[in-house]
């Protein structure tokens, strides 16, 4: 446990002194960061502001007015992020959700339990494990771990899980083994995504990466 934990942040270190501090998630506010969270499924974070900014010009981020907003318009104004015909219905699926529930309001929100929340998150049709974990961490400031597949790539290249083990499994992973502490998890997830993408590509590009020595 302590052998797996001193790797953990050993590996967090290398990433963290080789980028620098991210500070994710970008957004001005939590309904924001949900809002992305949502987008951001199958499509770059570039794609994802291109529509985030389309929905700020028409000061539509809120959730009653962007409820209300007739689904041909969302689709005009969510169109950057791709696939916006999916899109559309689950951002109506959350807001729905998000307005029953909570009355729209996220401090409401806040106030349930993390595994309950997540489980009601997981039951709206069209959110996934990580976009519900992004939205809990994220936007809620929830001590959850998420999980993608630069996670599943990294750590297993360096036999630190299995190559079979699954999403639950993962999260457990980590949880068990870190500080319970959400600035990590931040912070961690965020250096992951960017290792991914800059070098732990599908053709890995070890020289230059912060883990090669691991
Ligand atoms: S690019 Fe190479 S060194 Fe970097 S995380 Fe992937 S396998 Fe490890």
């Amino acid at each position: 446990m302590k052998k797996n934990r001193d790797r953990l942040l050993k590996i967090f270190q290398k990433m963290y002194d080789h980028f620098g501090p991210l500070n994710w998630w970008p957004g001005d506010s939590p309904f924001e960061i949900m809002i992305g969270a949502i987008l951001t499924q199958n499509t770059s974070w570039t794609n994802v502001e291109r529509a985030i900014e389309n929905l700020k010009r028409e000061n539509l981020l809120d959730p009653y007015k962007l409820l209300s907003l007739p689904d041909e318009r969302l689709r005009e104004l969510i169109r950057p992020s791709g696939f916006f015909n999916v899109k559309t219905k689950r951002l109506k699926n959350f807001l729905n959700f998000f307005i029953s529930e909570y009355e729209g309001n996220v401090e409401k929100m806040k106030k349930e339990s993390l595994w309950l929340l997540r489980k009601k998150l997981l039951d709206v049709d069209g959110i996934g494990k990580e976009t519900a974990d992004s939205i809990l961490l994220y936007a809620l400031e929830k001590p959850i771990f998420v999980v993608d597949a630069y996670t599943k790539r990294i750590f297993g290249r360096h036999n630190i899980i299995p190559p079979t083990i699954d999403y639950d499994e993962i999260q457990k992973f980590f949880m068990k083994n870190l500080p319970e502490d959400v600035g990590l998890y931040n912070e961690y997830h965020a250096q992951i995504v960017l290792t991914g993408k800059t070098y732990c590509k599908k053709k890995p590009l070890c020289d230059n990466c912060p883990l090669k020595d691991v």
